[in-house]
């Protein structure tokens, strides 16, 4: 038995692998990646199978933050050229959410910029949850508002919504570092306050902020530690114009590695692709499904990801299958998706021409800032 078998051995019996365990799979070389990557896919399938769950962000409020989250384009002082504006009208962020469900996603996210939300700013959102829900009964509702006071999450969980998102992002010893006006145990809270109101728990991280392959197991177990339903991963998009900007300190294989150590130490949680997948990952994003179970369709919330159907070729093309959207019995994954043809060529793309897929080296060029969808008035990319 390989120490790679050992470890997925582990995580299939739901067990934390050692720190040396989550350690060794982020130093591993790049001559044991296929295996690294086969022993992530052993768990995965287990748990999920070869289903991948579509995400659709919808930034409900846009920049203008207070805080000072040195990763974020939307912070205090940010001269990064994002779109801003204040909270969506209901009719707004229901138009822009179900435009992401007709795309194909079962979890809509309903992100807002600030430290955290006002019991007025609550009562909006939870009407505008309410409004959707009843449209859309089976869709889940994600709310990731920011840091929670007392009750908001009760009154969230009310009014329909499934889940609460506020990641932890890096290590707590690394908090400083990526933020000063907020401290990782206001972010532990907020997480144990959902839970605890009945919301499903959603908190991951970001790697490519300077961190060690120590902080990336501290944060891996943090979260463990909280038994999150989903865990999404995200890596640094370093927006000129914020702190981090220029920070280009991934690579493909790194992120896989990234991706599977997370998947070993939450083993059925629902990892998540996130930000920063096509500028990092590039040509290897189709890889990363074997380890993720889940991604977010189109955009995010103020950069462009690949157009939505891109993002449906390459599960297809990869053998996989959208939850909820299982090809009928006898049909192979890839008949019957109409969405994967001609994809990568899909009308109305211009704004992501030059993304990383078809481009070289990693580095200045590749962030392209959100200028369609919510908070405009050009269709969203789903
Ligand atoms: S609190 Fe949220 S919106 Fe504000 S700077 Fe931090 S990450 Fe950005």
């Amino acid at each position: 038995m390989t120490w790679l078998d050992s470890i997925a051995d582990k995580a299939l019996a739901r067990e934390l692998p050692t720190r040396d365990e989550a350690l060794a799979v982020l130093a591993s070389g790049d001559d044991e990646l296929m295996d690294v990557v086969a022993a992530a896919f052993r768990v995965r399938r287990r748990f999920f199978g070869r289903r991948v769950k579509l995400n659709y962000l919808v930034n409900i409020k846009s920049g203008l933050c207070p805080e000072d989250c040195f990763y974020c384009s939307q912070r205090v002082g940010s001269a990064a050229d994002v779109l801003k504006y204040t909270w969506l009208k209901t009719d707004e962020v229901i138009a822009s959410a179900e435009a992401g469900v007709a795309g194909g996603a079962r979890r809509v996210c309903l992100v807002a910029s600030g430290r955290g939300p006002t019991d007025k700013d609550i009562d909006r959102v939870s009407g505008a949850i309410e409004a959707f829900k009843e449209r859309n009964p089976d869709v889940e509702v994600c709310a990731c508002l920011g840091l929670l006071s007392d009750g908001q999450a009760e009154r969230l969980a009310a009014a329909g919504t499934t889940a609460y998102n506020h990641n932890l992002n890096t290590s707590g010893g690394h908090y400083a570092d990526i933020c000063t006006t907020h401290e990782f145990a206001d972010r532990v809270s907020t997480v144990e306050s959902a839970k605890s109101a009945g919301l499903s728990p959603c908190s991951g991280l970001i790697a490519g902020m300077g961190e060690t392959d120590e902080d990336l197991v501290d944060v891996a177990f943090a979260l463990r530690a909280m038994d999150p339903d989903s865990v999404p991963v995200n890596f640094l998009i370093p927006f000129d114009g914020t702190p981090l900007a220029g920070r280009w300190e991934l690579t493909p294989q790194r992120c896989l590695r990234i991706l599977a150590m997370v998947r070993f130490v939450c083993p059925d949680a629902e990892v998540r692709l996130a930000g920063g997948r096509e500028i990092h990952l590039r040509t290897l994003q189709p890889l990363a499904l074997h380890v993720v179970n889940s991604i977010f369709l189109g955009d995010y919330l103020t950069s462009e990801g690949q157009p939505g159907a891109a993002d449906l070729a390459m599960i297809a093309d990869a053998g996989f299958t959208v939850e909820g959207a299982e090809p009928a019995e006898g049909t192979t994954p890839t008949e019957g998706t109409a969405q994967a043809e001609g994809s990568a060529q899909a009308e109305g793309t211009a704004p992501t021409e030059g993304t990383a897929p078809t481009e070289g080296p990693a580095g200045p060029g590749l962030v392209h800032v959100r200028r369609r969808g919510a908070g405009t008035a050009l269709p969203a990319n789903t």
